[in-house]
């Protein structure tokens, strides 16, 4: 280790050399992180309280540190809290982050061309915009849909709804309604909220026993709606629920929307990659008759967090409702047939988010995504079907995608506390929902990185809570 005095001071503008040394540490750094995941600990909060305390108190200095120690600090960090990108994640929507795109993620950074607009690079957008047009395709949607890739379907969402309330309702949204679940992700209440709608105009539909959306139930609020002089304008059904990814009747709400001139958004953000297999495109079937669709690739299509995408049918509304002018872009002409993506959504600059997507859909192939998911479907399915055998554990719900959701029959603390049995044994992790005002386990199978073995580990490590589980109530 050397001490600050005799450590040499980088250029902030690193030379050639300078980048090849540190960034081969670096990808040396990165294959060695992803060879311990497997043998990682699920969860690690050992150190997590005391490093806290250590990098709070920790103010980049005005003298230059050492790379090393540096990424040495980083690792430590990492390591604790839920390892989100191991094969023992099966908690909220588990991606793992696809090795080739955060490689893909450290080249677009490199290039770091303006996508904003496409006259500042036009190739750059036109490929971000060759797997929008494969996604609006995957999703059946009409030819010239389009959108916007952004950081997550909560983006996705509110551009989604600013566009709806623009389109569907103008400048005075006080009197629109829009209809919703009570398993609906929050983050369509959370858009309406921050596009100005009071609380009170996101409606909940009853869902049924099924927890789908209650379509006649959705038709009877629309007409009271209407009825009493209020402004129904958006209709949302989820392809995937957060909770226990239930798809909601799409063709009979698109039937729905289109009668009653409402918008229709299908919230896909963990559902929509399953589209790429058999079962999960007759299970998505509707969702082609969208207005709108929010996808996150960083869940169903394995991408590192922050790649969510907006898909609209008609992107004149979505222009309508974002585009503004500044003399300061006076410069900058429309260019031919490419989106200037600046005016289909929230960000101006934005970095190109085209390549994570682009470069490992085009090097493992569309095919090997698809029998990744048809996997992580036998998985889910092979799980249910396991725990079905345990007279002890009931199931009331069969998965739709790749989430089981079960409680030990009895209290709501008994299955409290096997939860946090299972998850202290640091192989897997798993998360809990309420449904019904009851507590459950909820097992996601979604990480790239969770395969056949890890899952046969997964129930053996349930089995053995239960049996502890059991014992202890003894
Ligand atoms: C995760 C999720 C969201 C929110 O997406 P973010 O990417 O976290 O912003 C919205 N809807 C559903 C159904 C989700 O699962």
């Amino acid at each position: 280790m050397t001490s600050h005095q005799e450590r040499l001071a980088l250029p902030l503008d690193l030379d050639q050399d300078m980048v090849a040394e540190l960034g081969r540490y670096a990808v040396d750094f990165l294959a060695e992180r992803i060879g311990e995941l497997e043998s990682a600990p699920a969860s690690d909060y050992r150190q997590a309280g005391h490093l806290a305390e250590l990098l709070l108190g920790r103010p980049p200095g005005a003298e230059p540190g050492d790379f090393h120690e540096l990424l040495e600090t980083f690792r430590q960090a990492a390591g604790q809290g839920v390892n989100t990108a191991g094969p023992g994640y099966l908690a909220y929507f588990p991606a793992g982050g696809l090795v080739s795109s955060v490689l893909a993620e450290m080249l677009a950074q490199a290039a770091n061309r303006f996508t904003g607009v496409a006259q500042t690079a036009p190739a750059l957008v036109a490929m971000e915009q060759s797997v929008l047009t494969w996604l609006c395709d995957m999703f059946g949607l009409p030819a010239g849909a389009g959108g916007v890739v952004t950081t997550g379907a909560s983006l996705a969402t509110l551009s989604a709804v600013v566009a709806a309330r623009h389109d569907r309702l103008g400048d005075d949204a006080r009197d629109g309604t829009l209809y919703v679940t009570e398993h609906t992700h929050l983050s369509v209440a959370k858009a309406a909220r921050i596009a100005g709608l009071p609380a009170d105009r996101v409606r909940l539909v009853p869902a049924t026993a099924e927890l789908r959306m209650d379509v006649g139930a959705a038709a009877e609020l629309i007409a009271a709606d209407r009825a009493a002089g209020l402004r129904p304008f958006l209709l949302a059904g989820t392809a995937g629920t957060t909770s226990t990814g239930t798809v909601d009747p799409l063709p009979e709400l698109a039937r729905l929307a289109r009668a009653e001139g409402l918008w229709f958004h299908v919230d896909a953000a963990y559902g929509g990659g399953f589209r790429l297999t058999g079962r999960g495109r007759a299970r998505l079937a509707g969702i082609e008759e969208a207005d709108s669709v929010a996808f996150d690739p960083h869940k169903s299509l394995f991408m590192p967090y922050g790649t969510g995408v907006l898909l609209v049918r008609d992107p004149a509304v979505l222009h309508a409702a974002h585009a503004a002018d500044g003399q300061y872009l006076q410069d900058l002409d429309r260019l031919g047939d490419l989106p200037d993506f600046g005016n289909l959504g929230v960000e101006l600059t934005r970095e190109f988010r085209g390549l994570r997507l682009w470069l490992p859909l085009h090097l493992h192939g569309v095919r090997a995504f698809a029998e990744a998911l048809e996997e992580k479907l036998d998985l889910a399915a092979f799980v249910h079907r396991e725990l079905s055998q345990d007279a002890r554990v009931e199931l009331p719900w069969e998965p739709d995608l790749s989430v089981v959701v079960f409680r030990l029959r009895g209290a709501d603390e008994a299955n409290r506390d096997l939860l946090a049995r299972i998850n202290a044994t640091q192989r897997i992790y798993l998360s809990s929902t309420a449904i019904d005002g009851r507590f459950y386990l909820r097992l996601c199978v979604l990480s790239v990185r969770t395969r056949a073995e890890h899952v046969y580990q997964a129930l053996r490590t349930i089995q053995d809570c239960l049996n502890n589980e059991i014992s202890s109530q003894m």
